[in-house]
């Protein structure tokens, strides 16, 4: 019906223009997966203009590059936000996609944010199981490797007024990516520097913004320069740790009682709300094992913990490398060891094995749908 795509576009709309076989491109051996290298033979598109009444069909195509208006809204004032969602090929050979629609809600809390059209997440996952289905042979026949799909919506009017973009254009690009682990220790060290902030009250650290990234590039740069791996990204008087790189962080910890707690920072405005962070509390919460705190961690209490010998484990947690064990903290001239790598069992390993038995179809669970 008419006023339809004024709310949303629709899978049944979905038309499909395959590649030529000439077109289609080899696909690169495991071992030369860098991320987001090599992209696959196809792409999603969907065009919205409030002026032809919204979102229009959307289509998927052979891969091509975009052409833009030099005066586009997303070149000048980064109107843009994704998501980073992956499909795993799994023991069993079918194909599995990981809580797509809790990524579906971010990316439109994203875009409302921004200004740019929000659409009905069910309808754009159709259409990206379509897109997995058409470039199925691009999903990598491993156990630890996976195909991560891009859905992206940038602001496309070529007006320079700092305004709400009346055009849009939402697409969807997916390239293989290797192992989520390189070897046994895979643990990281990070810089926690206070004159750094990724997120602020009132601010959008909590939506996936382009914008939010490109400065935290220099951060980075300088934890490399000093040795360091990662940002621990602090904020407030207190050097609250909020964020590690583009993960979210926990700390598990033995507390004055006796009484072993997993701690993580609470979705307050300075969080991106991540799919792995929410799937790991769920099941930490399964287990009845331990005390789950959602509340503002400070350093001091990381340093006193730590001096106490009370601190277990520290790791970071997304889509991207699953979960990434802390070995080391620099900050404020000392070097905090956390022995996550030392733990029996740790909570970090056995998360992580439980995340991965699901994603790779090991057992059955209701978060990973078949595709
Ligand atoms: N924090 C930030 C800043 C991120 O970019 C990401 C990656 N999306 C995450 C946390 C982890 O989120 P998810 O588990 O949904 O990948």
């Amino acid at each position: 019906d008419e006023t339809d795509s004024e709310i949303t576009f629709r899978f049944k709309d979905l038309t499909t223009k395959l590649c030529n076989p000439d077109q289609l491109r080899a696909k690169p051996d495991e071992a030369d997966l860098k991320f987001g290298h090599i992209f696959t033979d196809h792409m999603l598109k969907v065009f919205y203009h409030r002026k032809l009444g919204g979102w229009q069909k959307p289509v998927i195509i052979p891969f091509e590059n975009i052409s833009l208006h030099p005066a586009s809204k997303v070149l000048h004032y980064a109107i843009e936000l994704f998501e980073g969602m992956k499909v795993y090929r799994g023991v069993d050979g079918k194909i599995r996609i990981f809580r797509p629609e809790l990524n579906m809600a971010r990316m439109n809390a994203s875009a409302i944010s921004s200004g740019l059209p929000s659409f009905y997440g069910d309808e754009l996952i159709k259409c990206i199981k379509r897109l997995v289905e058409v470039d199925q042979e691009w999903v990598p026949h491993s156990p630890t490797s996976s195909l991560y799909m891009r859905p992206t919506l940038i602001g496309i009017d070529g007006t320079l007024g700092v305004q709400q973009s009346e055009s849009a254009l939402l697409f969807t690009i997916m390239c293989p990516v290797g192992s989520y682990f390189s070897g046994s220790d895979d643990s990281v060290s990070l810089l926690a520097d206070p004159a750094y902030t990724r997120a602020w009250p009132g601010g959008c650290g909590d939506k996936k913004l382009g914008s939010n990234y490109g400065p935290t590039i220099r951060v980075q740069k300088r934890a490399l320069e000093k040795g360091r791996q990662q940002v621990l990204w602090l904020y407030g008087p207190d050097h609250q740790i909020t964020e590690v790189g583009t993960m979210n962080i926990f700390v598990f910890y033995e507390d004055e009682f006796g009484e072993r707690v997993l701690a993580t920072p609470p979705l307050n405005g300075l969080i991106l709300p991540g799919v792995t962070r929410q799937s790991i509390l769920q099941l930490c919460d399964q287990w009845k094992e331990f005390r789950i705190e959602q509340r503002a961690v400070t350093m001091s209490e990381i340093v006193q913990r730590s001096r106490s010998g009370k601190l277990l484990e520290m790791f970071g947690a997304g889509t991207a490398c699953i979960i990434s064990p802390i070995r080391s903290i620099e900050y404020q001239d000392e070097l905090i060891e956390v022995p996550t790598m030392q733990q029996q069992n740790p909570v970090y390993h056995r998360a992580r094995a439980e995340l991965v038995a699901i994603q790779y179809g090991h057992i059955q669970h209701p978060w990973a749908q078949v595709i």
